[in-house]
């Protein structure tokens, strides 16, 4: 958590450091390398960004898997600012455990009783962040999608690498189709959801703000929640 003058921020965002990202089967590499540096006798330290869309904790806009689909630089950022917010607690999950939709009833009660159109899926799994096991998280399934789709939640977010199932073999997208399909945002790679579960706070707030990068399909982001009044 972070202190600030107007009270505690928990950020939900992982570091980017160069060699420790994961990315999905070819997608760039993230580095960030000094062009001029103070050191070297330049006037300045500016350094050059190797990234993609989806490096590190990120947002998904629906042009991702649909031709026609909303960019990112097009995304309703009221739906991703200062958003109230409901959190499943989906720990101790087992790798690649299929989540069903009774597993989120207690958030689903939330998200009915609050209006919420933010759900943050927490699983744990930000903790094996950068192993090999971060790949094998748990997953949705895909009838929960369309299931928060018409309880009116427009963005998921989670603190894992996809809401879809990932294995050496196959990469489905059943959920990103279901879910961008009909226009939500997705949102992968978060942490600190387990600090947000266990806060014991009642209400909460979450940025989750884009680059404004033209017609991309994807944009890293800096996602941060605090204690809504
Ligand atoms: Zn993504």
């Amino acid at each position: 958590m972070t202190s600030t003058l107007s009270g505690t921020v928990i950020d939900l965002t992982h570091p980017l450091v160069p060699g420790q990202v994961p990315a999905c089967a070819g997608h760039p590499c993230y580095n960030a390398s000094l062009s001029f540096g103070l050191n070297k006798g330049d006037f300045a330290n500016v350094h050059t960004l190797t990234l993609g869309t989806h490096t590190g904790t990120h947002i998904d806009a629906p042009y991702h898997f649909f031709q026609e689909g909303t960019t990112v630089d097009k995304l309703d950022l009221a739906l991703l600012t200062a958003a109230p917010a409901v959190i499943a607690d989906l720990r101790n999950r087992a790798s690649h455990e299929r989540i069903m939709w009774d597993d989120l009833a207690a958030a689903v009660e939330d998200i009915k009783a609050r209006g919420a159109r933010v759900l943050l899926l927490c699983t744990g799994w930000s903790r094996h962040w950068n192993t090999p096991v971060y790949s094998k998280h748990p997953y949705l399934d895909p009838d929960v999608a369309r299931r928060l789709l018409d309880l009116g939640v427009k963005v998921i977010g989670l603190d894992a690498m996809s809401p879809d199932k990932v294995t050496d073999e196959e990469e489905t997208a059943d959920v990103h189709r279901v879910f961008l399909g009909s226009g939500g945002i997705i949102v992968e790679n978060l942490t600190g959801l387990e600090s947000l579960v266990d806060s014991g706070w009642r209400h909460v707030r979450v940025s989750l703000l884009p680059l404004n990068l033209s017609g991309c399909d994807g944009s890293p982001i800096r996602a941060v929640a605090w204690e809504a009044a």
